[in-house]
């Protein structure tokens, strides 16, 4: 159980073991990797071989004339911040192609999130490497990693809601990409933008991959800001973050963050920031409220 290559082939195959043994019928395991053989042997050892069908191709190399429509499809497909390496186009496909009209996704929604937050470890450690900074370098990319709860400066924003039941293969080529305000719950040093995501079952459990919760391979994502910015309670942040397939690579997307003026761009209505505008909405809202309930 050591031999970290078994443990993955054992997860693989675990999602057509949990089915079967959940009580379906007929179950095609469709996995294109020569991971493919080593599923059929844990099939056997747990006895499901009779009602899983292990395809060994891609999703969208099956024929749909080949294979009956199903009642329910199962993908482990998230990659890090929802979409990066991840396969939601082979599961839209498969959708499309072999699921019943009335048939469920399993999960069937996702929701992306982003929020300003602290990143003590990156600008600890990367604001002095053997005694140079290689903050600007580091922060090109983004980083994986798990954040403290403590370290998120704001409630997150959603980017992204996507129903999978309906949600088109154009729609997920751009994500996010309108103007955010988030408003600091406290005083601290905006370093980065944290994002994570969400998915939900059509049986109304959810698995977040938030800091707020417990940890998951897939961790938080950050960008790190070149340098930080001090904020405080109520403060409001403005930022425009947008998520763009990459033309080449279907399965990676360019992520881009631009910092705006808080002044400049809507926010909320209400808002809890500290700007005037949004004091004097927020008053006469609760104002009115008040009266309604009198
Ligand atoms: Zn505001």
């Amino acid at each position: 159980m050591h031999n970290y290559r078994y443990i993955v082939y054992v997860f693989i195959g675990i999602l057509s073991i949990f089915c079967a043994q959940a009580g379906a019928k007929k179950i095609y395991a469709v996995e294109a990797s020569m991971l493919a053989r080593t599923i059929e042997q844990v099939l056997v050892e747990n006895n499901v071989q009779n009602k899983v069908e292990v395809i060994h191709c891609k999703v969208e190399d099956i024929c749909p004339s080949n294979v009956e429509k199903v009642d329910i499809i199962v993908s482990e497909w998230m990659g890090f911040y929802l979409v990066h390496e991840g396969m939601l186009d082979s599961v839209l496909y498969a959708r499309d192609n072999f699921l019943r009209e009335d048939g469920l996704l399993f999960p069937s929604v996702a929701k992306l999130y982003a929020s300003p937050c602290q990143l003590p470890s990156m600008y600890e450690f990367w604001d002095d490497v053997y005694g140079v900074s290689m903050r600007k370098v580091k922060s090109e990319k983004p980083e994986i990693l798990l954040l403290n709860r403590n370290d998120l400066l704001a409630e997150g924003k959603l980017l992204a809601w996507l129903d999978l039941n309906c949600v088109s293969m154009e729609e997920i080529n751009l994500l996010g990409g309108e103007d955010y305000v988030s408003v600091c719950e406290k005083d601290g040093k905006f370093q980065g933008i944290c994002i994570w995501f969400t998915v939900e079952f059509p049986d109304g459990s959810e698995l977040s991959t938030g800091p707020c919760n417990e940890a998951t391979h897939w961790k938080q994502t950050a960008i790190v800001l070149p340098t930080d910015i001090e904020v405080l309670q109520h403060q409001p942040v403005a930022f425009k973050l947008t998520f763009e397939k990459d033309a080449l690579n279907s399965r990676c997307y360019n992520i881009k963050l631009i910092l705006l003026d808080a002044e400049e761009i809507e926010h909320d209505i209400p808002c809890n920031c500290h700007m005037t505008k949004c004091i004097v909405t927020k008053t006469y809202i609760e104002s009115q409220s008040n009266e309604e309930s009198v």
